[in-house]
């Protein structure tokens, strides 16, 4: 719906269907670079996104990263165990894709983790999620918690915007299961869902919502004694040594 031709049809100003497209830093030599274009895709009302497009003042997201990157699949049902299809570990400015990963592994001149100057801690995973595809079930849970406030795209610093948190039984263990920055939440608190169950849809609210930040979701796990877990054990795909997804099938 949102992939368009840059040699066809983009020109500065154009509005693309019904979201808006706008080039920052048009060069001398009159060429578009990729990373000059952002796309605002709440701006305009009637385009079905959201709740009710009423946010005004949204984050125009890069293009590269509004349109799903290589995973274009990504809102079809993914694994049970993953949040989204063939999920993939977004980079984190100067830490790069480690920083997307759980535990001391964000670069911090001013922070302490684990003992070691420089490093701070990364409470989750955070999954490359193309803004407005569905959010899924990992696992059969019971709703337990929801936050649906805030609308697409709204940011606000600190904070992890819409929120749903799930309470699962994996191998035979109790643990919770939060994904941040929804732009939207479809269950209510108290419903059950199967793993693959349609839960919210993606996007970039609260602190994700800053200029910059790839869309992604924001997983946290805890044990039943709300200890914070690595992620990473509960989804179905595993990661290589530098963080790239390993092709598996279901
Ligand atoms: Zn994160």
């Amino acid at each position: 719906m949102y992939a368009f031709d840059l040699k066809d049809e983009l020109l500065y100003g154009y509005r693309l269907d019904k979201a808006e497209v706008t080039v920052t830093a048009p060069r001398s030599d009159n060429n578009i670079n990729i990373s000059d274009i952002f796309i605002n895709p709440y701006r305009n009302p009637g385009n079905g996104l959201g709740n009710n497009n009423t946010n005004t003042n949204p984050t125009p997201l890069p293009y590269w990263e509004y349109s799903g990157g290589e995973n274009q699949d990504q809102d079809q049902k993914p694994c049970k165990g993953d949040p989204v299809k063939n999920p993939e570990i977004v980079s984190s400015g100067k830490s790069g894709k480690k920083g997307g990963t759980f535990g001391c592994t964000r670069k911090d001149s001013n922070m302490v983790c684990g003992g070691v100057k420089g490093l701070k801690n990364h409470d989750g995973i955070d999954i490359k999620a193309k803004v407005n595809t569905s959010t899924f079930a990992m696992h059969d849970a019971t709703v337990s918690k929801i936050r649906n406030s805030f609308n697409p795209g709204q940011y606000k610093k600190d904070s992890y915007g819409n929120f749903v948190l799930l309470t699962a039984k994996v191998n035979g263990k109790t643990i919770f299961i939060k994904y941040n920055h929804l732009n939207k939440v479809s269950v209510k608190k108290g419903d059950k869902v199967k793993a693959g169950d349609i839960i919210g849809i993606n996007g970039n609210t609260g602190n994700a919502a800053a200029k910059g930040v790839i869309p992604h979701i924001h997983i946290q796990t805890y044990d039943s004694n709300w200890k914070s877990i690595n992620p990473a054990n509960f989804l179905h795909t595993k990661f290589d040594s530098n963080y790239n997804s390993i092709p598996n099938k279901c």
